[in-house]
């Protein structure tokens, strides 16, 4: 019998979500079906109940459904707890399975695909909303020397700092950066808004990967500042892809080959 995946977001219908998993089906021959699901704001729990009802396997979860993912949750995975958010629902014998596989997916991007190895790295991570949250522990696993987390309030960093209670993890003011980063992290939407984080452009230097989590046809004003202070850049596709190929891992433990994903999404962008 084919088996069911979704996305559940709000809006949703720009996910590229369905097209990767709809490739990696294809690639590793799995029986499966993956659509977007319009979940209405406050109706997330009914509507997961719903899919399960139907018989769906699993599901990811995007905006602005993460926190309230884990909170329905009945486990959880270790990732996700740390993150305190899920991007990746499993449904099993009336349990719902949370994990989050976004910092996965970043850390296999840098790495793998951008070749930039973090051990010893000093990582920037600009922001402290739910996708910064989630990437702190993938990236000290990966053997970062210190994550420092710069946000435009500061309360929610020290808070997200004082979480983690990792003397690796500390929190600074933007202004207050004075030193050049071996990555640095834009987790803000800042992006999104069309608007550049205040990160000073000491943060930058040739041997440093500046890395947004956004994705658009055309580089982010945080790219482009980034690239103008002698940064090398990349925008989130690759955490994109990536993090759906842990997913799709978690859910059919099979890891899809997602270098064929890049020139597809692109054309698709
Ligand atoms: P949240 O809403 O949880 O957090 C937003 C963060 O951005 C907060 O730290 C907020 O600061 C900061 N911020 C917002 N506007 C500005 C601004 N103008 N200047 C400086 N800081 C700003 O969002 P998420 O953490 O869920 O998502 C953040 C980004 O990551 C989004 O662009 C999202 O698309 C992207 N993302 C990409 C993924 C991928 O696979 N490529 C996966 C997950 C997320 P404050 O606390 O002061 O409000």
């Amino acid at each position: 019998m084919t088996d069911r995946y979704c996305v559940i977001g709000n809006p949703i219908a720009h996910s590229k979500s369905p097209i990767i998993h709809a490739a990696f089906a294809a690639q590793t021959g799995q029986d499966l079906t993956y659509q977007h699901e319009l979940a209405p704001l406050g109706g997330f729990d009914a509507h997961v109940h719903g899919l399960m009802a139907a018989g769906v396997r699993g599901a990811n979860v995007t905006v602005p459904f993460k926190l309230d993912a884990a909170r329905l949750a009945t486990r959880l995975s270790a990732r996700a707890q740390a993150a305190g958010a899920v991007n990746t629902l499993s449904f099993q014998d009336g349990d719902i399975v949370g994990d989050n596989t976004d910092g996965a997916g970043l850390v296999a991007d840098i790495v793998r695909n951008a070749g930039v190895d973090l051990l010893g790295a000093r990582v920037l991570l600009l922001g402290a909303g739910g996708a910064a949250r989630g990437v702190v522990l993938p990236i000290l696993e990966a053997g970062a020397a210190g994550v420092v987390v710069a946000n435009r309030t500061r309360a929610t960093a020290d808070a997200m700092v004082a979480a983690f209670a990792d003397a690796r993890v500390t929190a600074c003011e933007y202004a207050d950066v004075d030193a050049v980063f071996d990555v640095v992290v834009n987790a803000t939407s800042a992006s999104l808004a069309g608007e550049l984080v205040p990160v000073p452009p000491v943060a930058f230097g040739a041997g440093t990967l500046a890395y947004d989590m956004m994705y658009a046809a055309a580089p982010t004003p945080f790219m482009v500042f980034a690239a103008s202070h002698g940064a090398q850049v990349r925008d989130g596709l690759g955490m994109l892809v990536e993090q759906a190929a842990e997913a799709f891992a978690v859910w059919r433990g099979v890891r899809p080959d997602t270098a064929p994903m890049f020139s597809l999404l692109r054309q698709s962008a």
